[in-house]
Protein backbone atom coordinates (compact mmCIF):
# COMPACT_ATOMS: atom_id res chain seq x y z
CA UNK A 1 0.00 0.00 0.00
CA UNK A 2 1.56 3.34 -1.07
CA UNK A 3 1.39 6.11 1.14
CA UNK A 4 2.35 9.71 0.29
CA UNK A 5 6.35 10.90 0.88
CA UNK A 6 6.75 12.71 3.85
CA UNK A 7 8.33 16.09 3.52
CA UNK A 8 11.88 16.25 5.05
CA UNK A 9 10.41 18.36 8.22
CA UNK A 10 7.97 15.89 8.81
CA UNK A 11 10.64 13.11 8.04
CA UNK A 12 13.35 15.38 9.94
CA UNK A 13 10.59 16.01 13.31
CA UNK A 14 9.84 12.47 13.49
CA UNK A 15 13.46 11.20 13.33
CA UNK A 16 13.97 13.52 16.64
CA UNK A 17 11.14 12.27 17.96
CA UNK A 18 12.37 8.59 17.70
CA UNK A 19 15.62 9.26 18.77
CA UNK A 20 14.67 11.29 22.06
CA UNK A 21 11.39 9.78 22.94
CA UNK A 22 10.82 5.98 24.25
CA UNK A 23 9.45 3.69 21.72
CA UNK A 24 6.22 2.90 23.57
CA UNK A 25 3.73 3.50 21.01
CA UNK A 26 4.02 3.09 16.85
CA UNK A 27 2.48 6.57 15.57
CA UNK A 28 0.93 7.37 12.21
CA UNK A 29 3.79 9.31 10.10
CA UNK A 30 2.51 12.53 10.66
CA UNK A 31 3.45 15.15 12.58
CA UNK A 32 0.30 17.46 13.79
CA UNK A 33 0.82 21.27 14.34
CA UNK A 34 -2.97 22.35 14.62
CA UNK A 35 -6.49 21.34 15.03
CA UNK A 36 -10.24 22.36 15.06
CA UNK A 37 -12.91 20.33 15.06
CA UNK A 38 -12.99 17.20 13.63
CA UNK A 39 -9.75 18.17 11.25
CA UNK A 40 -6.48 17.97 12.02
CA UNK A 41 -3.26 19.98 10.27
CA UNK A 42 0.38 18.82 9.93
CA UNK A 43 3.31 20.98 10.05
CA UNK A 44 3.17 21.02 6.12
CA UNK A 45 -0.30 22.55 6.22
CA UNK A 46 -1.79 18.68 4.87
CA UNK A 47 -5.61 18.46 6.90
CA UNK A 48 -7.16 14.57 8.14
CA UNK A 49 -9.94 13.66 9.46
CA UNK A 50 -9.45 13.28 12.81
CA UNK A 51 -11.16 9.10 13.11
CA UNK A 52 -8.36 8.65 16.40
CA UNK A 53 -10.03 11.30 18.71
CA UNK A 54 -7.28 10.84 20.75
CA UNK A 55 -8.92 7.42 22.07
CA UNK A 56 -12.07 9.14 22.33
CA UNK A 57 -10.40 11.58 24.66
CA UNK A 58 -11.74 14.40 21.93
CA UNK A 59 -15.50 13.25 21.91
CA UNK A 60 -16.39 17.31 21.25
CA UNK A 61 -13.88 18.09 18.60
CA UNK A 62 -10.58 19.96 18.94
CA UNK A 63 -10.87 22.88 20.86
CA UNK A 64 -14.25 23.02 21.52
CA UNK A 65 -15.56 26.90 21.76
CA UNK A 66 -17.24 26.17 25.55
CA UNK A 67 -14.18 24.18 26.72
CA UNK A 68 -11.70 26.29 25.39
CA UNK A 69 -13.62 29.31 26.99
CA UNK A 70 -13.82 27.41 30.53
CA UNK A 71 -10.07 26.85 30.60
CA UNK A 72 -8.98 30.15 29.90
CA UNK A 73 -11.35 31.68 32.22
CA UNK A 74 -10.16 29.30 35.00
CA UNK A 75 -6.69 30.20 33.81
CA UNK A 76 -7.38 33.90 34.71
CA UNK A 77 -8.63 32.61 38.10
CA UNK A 78 -6.06 29.57 39.66
CA UNK A 79 -5.35 26.45 37.95
CA UNK A 80 -4.39 24.51 40.99
CA UNK A 81 -4.84 24.38 44.99
CA UNK A 82 -3.85 20.48 45.98
CA UNK A 83 -6.92 19.22 47.79
CA UNK A 84 -5.00 20.92 50.85
CA UNK A 85 -7.68 23.34 50.23
CA UNK A 86 -11.27 24.11 49.28
CA UNK A 87 -11.21 25.67 45.71
CA UNK A 88 -14.41 27.32 44.12
CA UNK A 89 -14.87 24.89 40.66
CA UNK A 90 -14.50 21.64 42.89
CA UNK A 91 -18.29 21.84 44.47
CA UNK A 92 -20.28 22.34 40.83
CA UNK A 93 -18.25 20.10 39.35
CA UNK A 94 -18.47 16.93 41.55
CA UNK A 95 -22.30 17.81 42.05
CA UNK A 96 -22.91 17.91 38.40
CA UNK A 97 -20.88 15.06 37.51
CA UNK A 98 -22.62 13.18 40.25
CA UNK A 99 -26.37 13.86 38.58
CA UNK A 100 -25.19 12.65 35.17
CA UNK A 101 -24.60 9.73 36.64
CA UNK A 102 -27.56 9.12 39.03
CA UNK A 103 -25.10 8.71 41.95
CA UNK A 104 -24.37 10.72 44.92
CA UNK A 105 -20.36 10.96 45.60
CA UNK A 106 -17.52 11.31 42.91
CA UNK A 107 -13.80 11.17 43.93
CA UNK A 108 -11.71 12.92 41.14
CA UNK A 109 -8.40 11.99 39.66
CA UNK A 110 -6.55 12.94 36.62
CA UNK A 111 -5.95 9.70 34.47
CA UNK A 112 -8.36 6.81 33.45
CA UNK A 113 -5.59 4.17 34.70
CA UNK A 114 -5.49 6.50 38.04
CA UNK A 115 -9.48 6.14 38.43
CA UNK A 116 -9.20 2.28 37.59
CA UNK A 117 -6.96 1.99 40.53
CA UNK A 118 -9.32 4.13 43.09
CA UNK A 119 -12.04 1.89 41.99
CA UNK A 120 -10.02 -1.19 43.20
CA UNK A 121 -9.26 0.68 46.36
CA UNK A 122 -13.04 1.65 46.67
CA UNK A 123 -14.08 -1.93 46.48
CA UNK A 124 -11.44 -3.74 48.35
CA UNK A 125 -12.00 -1.08 51.42
CA UNK A 126 -15.66 -1.92 50.61
CA UNK A 127 -15.67 -5.16 50.95
CA UNK A 128 -13.59 -5.73 53.89
CA UNK A 129 -15.53 -2.58 56.00
CA UNK A 130 -19.37 -3.26 54.10
CA UNK A 131 -19.24 -7.15 53.12
CA UNK A 132 -16.84 -7.95 56.02
CA UNK A 133 -14.51 -10.09 53.83
CA UNK A 134 -11.32 -11.59 55.81
CA UNK A 135 -8.03 -9.20 55.75
CA UNK A 136 -6.21 -9.20 52.46
CA UNK A 137 -8.50 -11.95 50.73
CA UNK A 138 -10.23 -9.52 48.36
CA UNK A 139 -10.95 -10.73 44.82
CA UNK A 140 -11.98 -8.70 42.01
CA UNK A 141 -13.42 -10.54 38.53
CA UNK A 142 -11.83 -9.14 35.85
CA UNK A 143 -12.27 -9.94 32.00
CA UNK A 144 -10.51 -11.78 29.11
CA UNK A 145 -9.24 -9.17 26.66
CA UNK A 146 -10.02 -6.16 29.41
CA UNK A 147 -8.31 -2.87 28.31
CA UNK A 148 -8.29 -0.60 31.83
CA UNK A 149 -4.52 0.92 31.31
CA UNK A 150 -0.72 0.74 32.40
CA UNK A 151 -0.02 0.55 36.02
CA UNK A 152 1.69 -2.43 37.39
CA UNK A 153 -1.33 -3.59 39.25
CA UNK A 154 -3.90 -3.25 36.25
CA UNK A 155 -1.44 -5.06 33.89
CA UNK A 156 -1.25 -7.55 36.66
CA UNK A 157 -4.72 -8.87 35.27
CA UNK A 158 -4.53 -8.35 31.54
CA UNK A 159 -4.01 -11.20 28.73
CA UNK A 160 -2.54 -9.04 26.38
CA UNK A 161 1.53 -10.47 26.09
CA UNK A 162 2.38 -7.04 25.25
CA UNK A 163 1.05 -4.96 27.98
CA UNK A 164 2.30 -7.67 30.50
CA UNK A 165 5.61 -9.47 29.78
CA UNK A 166 8.54 -8.39 31.66
CA UNK A 167 6.41 -6.23 34.13
CA UNK A 168 6.12 -8.58 36.81
CA UNK A 169 5.77 -9.90 39.24
CA UNK A 170 1.97 -9.21 39.13
CA UNK A 171 -0.37 -8.29 41.74
CA UNK A 172 -2.64 -11.18 43.40
CA UNK A 173 -6.20 -10.91 44.08
CA UNK A 174 -8.02 -10.73 40.27
CA UNK A 175 -9.46 -13.76 38.71
CA UNK A 176 -10.50 -13.33 34.32
CA UNK A 177 -13.65 -15.13 33.13
CA UNK A 178 -14.27 -14.87 29.44
CA UNK A 179 -16.17 -11.60 28.46
CA UNK A 180 -20.15 -11.87 27.37
CA UNK A 181 -20.14 -15.16 29.36
CA UNK A 182 -22.62 -14.29 32.27
CA UNK A 183 -22.34 -18.08 33.63
CA UNK A 184 -18.77 -18.13 33.61
CA UNK A 185 -18.99 -14.97 35.64
CA UNK A 186 -21.43 -16.17 38.35
CA UNK A 187 -19.36 -19.38 38.79
CA UNK A 188 -16.40 -17.32 39.90
CA UNK A 189 -17.98 -15.55 42.49
CA UNK A 190 -17.04 -16.71 45.72
CA UNK A 191 -17.42 -15.15 49.48
CA UNK A 192 -14.37 -13.47 48.50
CA UNK A 193 -15.22 -11.57 45.63
CA UNK A 194 -15.86 -8.10 46.04
CA UNK A 195 -16.32 -6.53 42.42
CA UNK A 196 -16.57 -7.36 38.89
CA UNK A 197 -14.59 -4.96 36.59
CA UNK A 198 -15.60 -4.89 33.28
CA UNK A 199 -15.90 -2.39 30.10
CA UNK A 200 -19.12 -2.64 28.74
CA UNK A 201 -18.05 -2.58 25.77
CA UNK A 202 -14.35 -3.47 25.17
CA UNK A 203 -12.55 -0.68 23.28
CA UNK A 204 -9.02 -1.30 22.43
CA UNK A 205 -10.02 -5.38 22.30
CA UNK A 206 -11.48 -3.77 19.12
CA UNK A 207 -14.77 -2.11 19.67
CA UNK A 208 -15.99 -5.55 21.11
CA UNK A 209 -19.77 -5.61 22.18
CA UNK A 210 -20.76 -8.42 24.57
CA UNK A 211 -23.98 -10.66 23.64
CA UNK A 212 -27.70 -8.54 23.95
CA UNK A 213 -28.78 -9.20 27.82
CA UNK A 214 -25.06 -9.63 29.41
CA UNK A 215 -25.06 -6.68 30.70
CA UNK A 216 -28.36 -6.67 32.45
CA UNK A 217 -27.42 -10.50 33.78
CA UNK A 218 -23.83 -9.19 35.05
CA UNK A 219 -26.43 -7.04 37.26
CA UNK A 220 -28.62 -9.30 38.42
CA UNK A 221 -25.61 -11.69 39.56
CA UNK A 222 -23.80 -9.36 41.20
CA UNK A 223 -26.66 -7.82 42.98
CA UNK A 224 -28.02 -11.29 44.08
CA UNK A 225 -24.34 -12.02 45.49
CA UNK A 226 -23.88 -8.66 46.92
CA UNK A 227 -20.67 -7.66 45.07
CA UNK A 228 -20.31 -4.21 43.12
CA UNK A 229 -20.45 -4.20 39.68
CA UNK A 230 -17.56 -1.84 38.22
CA UNK A 231 -18.61 -0.23 34.74
CA UNK A 232 -15.11 1.16 32.94
CA UNK A 233 -16.50 4.00 31.13
CA UNK A 234 -13.04 5.58 30.48
CA UNK A 235 -13.56 5.02 26.55
CA UNK A 236 -17.30 3.77 26.09
CA UNK A 237 -18.98 6.92 27.91
CA UNK A 238 -19.63 10.36 27.50
CA UNK A 239 -21.43 9.65 24.52
CA UNK A 240 -18.84 7.70 22.45
CA UNK A 241 -21.30 4.69 22.12
CA UNK A 242 -24.81 6.82 21.23
CA UNK A 243 -25.56 7.13 25.11
CA UNK A 244 -24.29 9.10 28.27
CA UNK A 245 -23.13 5.53 29.38
CA UNK A 246 -22.61 2.35 27.32
CA UNK A 247 -24.76 0.89 30.15
CA UNK A 248 -27.77 2.74 29.48
CA UNK A 249 -27.83 0.43 26.14
CA UNK A 250 -29.07 -2.08 28.45
CA UNK A 251 -30.87 0.33 30.62
CA UNK A 252 -27.77 -1.07 33.35
CA UNK A 253 -26.97 1.06 36.60
CA UNK A 254 -23.05 -0.01 38.06
CA UNK A 255 -22.47 0.56 41.16
CA UNK A 256 -19.24 2.28 40.41
CA UNK A 257 -18.77 4.22 37.35
CA UNK A 258 -14.94 4.46 36.11
CA UNK A 259 -15.18 8.10 34.23
CA UNK A 260 -11.84 9.50 31.78
CA UNK A 261 -10.54 11.18 28.76
CA UNK A 262 -13.56 13.05 27.07
CA UNK A 263 -14.51 14.09 30.59
CA UNK A 264 -11.38 16.33 30.48
CA UNK A 265 -12.74 17.90 26.89
CA UNK A 266 -9.30 17.19 25.52
CA UNK A 267 -7.25 20.07 27.60
CA UNK A 268 -6.14 18.18 30.29
CA UNK A 269 -6.52 14.85 31.63
CA UNK A 270 -9.39 14.51 34.03
CA UNK A 271 -10.78 11.44 35.58
CA UNK A 272 -13.36 10.03 38.42
CA UNK A 273 -14.90 7.37 40.01
CA UNK A 274 -18.49 8.00 41.12
CA UNK A 275 -20.56 6.27 43.33
CA UNK A 276 -23.07 6.68 45.93
CA UNK A 277 -22.25 7.78 49.43
CA UNK A 278 -22.39 4.09 51.15
CA UNK A 279 -19.90 2.36 48.78
CA UNK A 280 -17.70 5.85 47.80
CA UNK A 281 -17.90 7.04 51.88
CA UNK A 282 -15.51 4.12 52.76
CA UNK A 283 -12.73 6.61 52.20
CA UNK A 284 -11.79 8.97 55.36
CA UNK A 285 -9.31 11.61 55.45
CA UNK A 286 -5.35 10.50 53.83
CA UNK A 287 -6.62 6.96 52.92
CA UNK A 288 -6.42 8.19 48.97
CA UNK A 289 -5.40 11.05 46.83
CA UNK A 290 -3.76 12.98 44.10
CA UNK A 291 -2.07 16.05 44.28
CA UNK A 292 -3.44 17.05 40.69
CA UNK A 293 -7.19 15.50 41.26
CA UNK A 294 -9.65 17.51 41.17
CA UNK A 295 -7.73 21.13 40.14
CA UNK A 296 -9.37 23.91 39.92
CA UNK A 297 -8.46 23.66 36.26
CA UNK A 298 -9.64 20.04 35.77
CA UNK A 299 -13.06 21.17 37.70
CA UNK A 300 -13.69 24.01 35.51
CA UNK A 301 -13.58 21.80 32.11
CA UNK A 302 -14.95 18.90 33.59
CA UNK A 303 -18.14 20.99 34.18
CA UNK A 304 -18.15 22.83 30.96
CA UNK A 305 -18.09 18.52 29.67
CA UNK A 306 -20.70 17.94 31.40
CA UNK A 307 -22.83 20.58 30.25
CA UNK A 308 -22.35 19.22 27.02
CA UNK A 309 -23.97 16.21 27.95
CA UNK A 310 -26.68 17.78 29.58
CA UNK A 311 -29.41 17.90 27.08
CA UNK A 312 -28.80 14.61 25.25
CA UNK A 313 -27.90 16.20 21.84
CA UNK A 314 -24.30 14.51 21.48
CA UNK A 315 -25.33 11.60 22.35
CA UNK A 316 -28.13 11.69 19.74
CA UNK A 317 -25.57 12.36 17.21
CA UNK A 318 -23.51 9.51 18.38
CA UNK A 319 -26.58 7.62 17.61
CA UNK A 320 -27.33 8.83 14.13
CA UNK A 321 -23.84 9.28 13.52
CA UNK A 322 -22.99 5.88 14.03
CA UNK A 323 -25.68 4.18 12.27
CA UNK A 324 -24.98 6.23 9.35
CA UNK A 325 -21.46 5.41 9.03
CA UNK A 326 -22.15 1.40 9.91
CA UNK A 327 -24.46 1.37 6.68
CA UNK A 328 -21.93 3.30 4.55
CA UNK A 329 -19.21 0.27 5.47
CA UNK A 330 -22.04 -2.35 4.70
CA UNK A 331 -20.27 -2.84 1.17
CA UNK A 332 -16.76 -3.91 2.74
CA UNK A 333 -18.71 -7.08 4.40
CA UNK A 334 -20.47 -7.67 1.26
CA UNK A 335 -17.58 -7.70 -0.98
CA UNK A 336 -15.76 -9.68 1.81
CA UNK A 337 -13.15 -7.18 2.26
CA UNK A 338 -14.07 -7.10 5.62
CA UNK A 339 -14.61 -9.78 7.93
CA UNK A 340 -17.20 -8.16 11.08
CA UNK A 341 -17.86 -4.61 11.55
CA UNK A 342 -19.19 -3.87 15.34
CA UNK A 343 -20.28 -0.65 15.60
CA UNK A 344 -22.06 1.39 18.98
CA UNK A 345 -22.66 5.19 18.25
CA UNK A 346 -20.00 6.70 16.44
CA UNK A 347 -17.42 3.97 17.74
CA UNK A 348 -16.91 1.06 15.12
CA UNK A 349 -13.81 -1.86 14.93
CA UNK A 350 -13.69 -3.08 11.34
CA UNK A 351 -12.03 -6.51 11.04
CA UNK A 352 -9.86 -6.06 7.80
CA UNK A 353 -10.11 -9.60 5.77
CA UNK A 354 -6.46 -11.05 6.01
CA UNK A 355 -6.05 -11.50 2.63
CA UNK A 356 -6.12 -7.39 2.33
CA UNK A 357 -2.85 -7.17 5.01
CA UNK A 358 -3.02 -5.89 8.12
CA UNK A 359 -5.12 -3.02 9.40
CA UNK A 360 -1.83 -1.12 9.88
CA UNK A 361 -1.43 -0.77 5.89
CA UNK A 362 -5.16 -0.25 5.48
CA UNK A 363 -4.28 2.91 8.00
CA UNK A 364 -2.31 3.98 5.91
CA UNK A 365 -3.57 3.97 3.10
CA UNK A 366 -6.82 6.12 4.65
CA UNK A 367 -3.74 8.49 6.12
CA UNK A 368 -2.81 9.07 1.78
CA UNK A 369 -6.61 9.62 1.66
CA UNK A 370 -6.75 12.47 4.69
CA UNK A 371 -8.82 10.35 7.06
CA UNK A 372 -6.51 9.48 10.15
CA UNK A 373 -7.22 5.95 11.84
CA UNK A 374 -5.23 3.64 14.03
CA UNK A 375 -5.52 -0.24 13.84
CA UNK A 376 -6.01 -2.46 17.06
CA UNK A 377 -5.35 -6.09 17.90
CA UNK A 378 -3.39 -6.16 14.09
CA UNK A 379 -6.66 -6.80 12.23
CA UNK A 380 -8.92 -4.62 13.38
CA UNK A 381 -9.21 -0.38 12.62
CA UNK A 382 -10.97 1.67 14.99
CA UNK A 383 -13.05 4.49 14.13
CA UNK A 384 -13.88 7.55 16.03
CA UNK A 385 -14.46 10.46 15.66
CA UNK A 386 -15.14 13.47 17.24
CA UNK A 387 -18.95 13.02 17.62
CA UNK A 388 -19.52 16.38 16.29
CA UNK A 389 -18.63 15.41 12.84
CA UNK A 390 -21.43 16.08 10.23
CA UNK A 391 -23.08 13.68 8.19
CA UNK A 392 -21.52 15.18 5.10
CA UNK A 393 -17.96 14.51 6.81
CA UNK A 394 -19.01 10.91 7.89
CA UNK A 395 -19.99 10.07 4.14
CA UNK A 396 -16.40 11.75 3.29
CA UNK A 397 -14.90 9.18 5.27
CA UNK A 398 -17.03 6.28 4.43
CA UNK A 399 -16.02 7.41 0.92
CA UNK A 400 -12.33 7.12 1.24
CA UNK A 401 -12.28 3.84 3.72
CA UNK A 402 -13.96 1.87 0.78
CA UNK A 403 -11.88 3.55 -1.43
CA UNK A 404 -8.53 2.10 0.51
CA UNK A 405 -9.89 -1.04 1.05
CA UNK A 406 -10.66 -1.36 -2.90
CA UNK A 407 -7.24 -0.51 -3.41
CA UNK A 408 -5.74 -2.87 -1.33
CA UNK A 409 -8.05 -5.79 -2.65
CA UNK A 410 -6.58 -4.49 -6.13
CA UNK A 411 -3.15 -4.41 -4.93
CA UNK A 412 -3.13 -8.33 -3.87
CA UNK A 413 -4.29 -9.49 -7.59
C1 LIG B 1 -7.76 4.49 27.97
C2 LIG B 1 -8.41 3.57 28.94
C3 LIG B 1 -7.95 3.46 30.26
C4 LIG B 1 -6.70 4.15 30.75
O1 LIG B 1 -6.77 5.54 30.67
P1 LIG B 1 -5.41 6.40 30.75
O2 LIG B 1 -5.91 7.81 30.84
O3 LIG B 1 -4.66 6.13 29.48
O4 LIG B 1 -4.68 5.95 31.95
C5 LIG B 1 -8.64 2.65 31.12
N1 LIG B 1 -9.74 1.98 30.73
C6 LIG B 1 -10.21 2.06 29.47
C7 LIG B 1 -11.44 1.30 29.10
C8 LIG B 1 -9.55 2.84 28.53
O5 LIG B 1 -9.99 2.88 27.26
Amino acid sequence: MGTDALSAPQQAAIDVIETFGAHNYAPLPVVIDSAEGVHLTDTDGRRYLDCVSAYSAMNFGHRHPALVAAAMDQLGRVTLTSRALYSAPFGPFVESLAALCGKSMVLPMNTGAEAVETAIKTARKWGYEVKGVAPDRATIVVMRGNFHGRTTTIVSFSDDPDARAGFGPFAPGFVSVPYGDADALDAAITDDVVAVLLEPIQGEAGVIIPPAGYLRRVREITRGRGVLMIADEIQSGLGRAGETFACDREGVVPDIYVVGKALGGGIVPVSAVVADADVLGVFRPGQHGSTFGGSPLACAIGSAVVALLSDGEVQARSRAGGARFRAGLQPLLDQGLATDIRQAGLWLGVDVAPALGAASDLCHGLMARGVLAKDTHGQTIRFAPPLVISPGQIDEVVGHTLDAFCQADAARA
